[in-house]
């Protein structure tokens, strides 16, 4: 497995590889979430890339760029076990020179849901990724559903800016007790990690009632309201049943919406 940090490394290395490559982008600091699409890619594709960028731009000034979880060496030899063949780990200045001043943004998409409260996040994400793509010059790249904006946003972006590649949307892959894996649940205390529980459960429920005939969204969101809001020491931000074309809110819901 060959590691490079600059830009013209990775060119050299990526002018020897032909035939089908798989890219996996991450924040690092992996787990079985992140190695799932390195497998998927690496089923799929000749070669399989991976990126570890902690990405300043898709951090607001109060977040936790700095503190973010690193641990580079547990990363490189996690991902030398999938025998990835090239991991690319540049530093900031090289990704955002000095004076950059290009950033892509999806208008009505990057600023409802998490984007409303996270304003300048998914720009930051959408800029990071086409500079990746850019580089990297995928056949396939890799999303988790967890991020479930994220992915239709990067969706709708390759096909708005005809990007030559293919996203593939993968499943997510969640603790024992139904919460989803995320390298930031190392922040959770243990009794805190325990209580998150109820999100999985809410959102589980959801889906068995819809799945028993239920349509009307706002009846689901209430119910995972509900039973989240029961709860001491979880805020809700939002509860969401929408159109992943556009991510308007859905009334009723009415078909089935596949990933693909
Ligand atoms: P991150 O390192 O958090 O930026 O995530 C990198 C990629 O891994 C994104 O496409 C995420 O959606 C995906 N990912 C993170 N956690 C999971 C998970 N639990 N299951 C599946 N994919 C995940």
């Amino acid at each position: 497995m060959q590691v490079v940090s600059s830009i013209s490394d990775l060119k050299t290395a990526r002018r020897k590889m032909h035939g089908s490559l798989g890219f996996v982008p991450t924040m690092g600091f992996l787990h079985e979430g992140h190695l799932s699409l390195v497998r998927q890619a690496r089923a799929e594709n000749e070669h399989t890339v991976v990126s570890i960028f902690v990405n300043p731009t898709q951090f607001l000034p109060h977040e936790d760029f700095n503190s973010y979880p690193r641990n580079e060496e547990k990363d490189l030899a996690l991902l030398q076990k999938e025998s990835v063949d090239l991991v690319f780990m540049p530093e900031v200045k090289e990704i955002f020179t000095e004076n950059h001043c290009t950033f892509i943004n999806l208008d009505g998409l990057s600023d409802v849901l998490e984007g409303a409260i996270r304003p300048g996040h998914f720009r930051g994400v959408a800029t990071v990724v086409t500079q990746l793509f850019n580089l990297v010059e995928p056949t396939r790249s890799y999303f988790g559903q967890k991020g479930a904006q994220q992915l239709l946003l990067i969706k709708k972006m390759i096909a708005d800016l005809k990007m030559n590649l293919e996203i593939i949307a993968c499943p997510t892959i969640r603790e024992e007790d139904g919460l989803a894996m995320s390298s930031r649940n190392v922040y959770l205390k243990a009794e805190d990690r325990r209580l998150a529980g109820v999100i999985p459960k809410a959102l589980f429920m959801a889906r068995d009632l819809w799945m028993v005939g239920e349509r009307n969204s706002e009846a689901l969101r209430g119910q995972v309201k509900g039973i989240i809001s029961k709860v001491s020491g979880i805020e809700i931000d939002y509860v969401s049943i929408a159109d992943p074309k556009n991510l308007t809110e859905l009334d009723r819901i009415t078909r089935f919406y596949p990933w693909r």
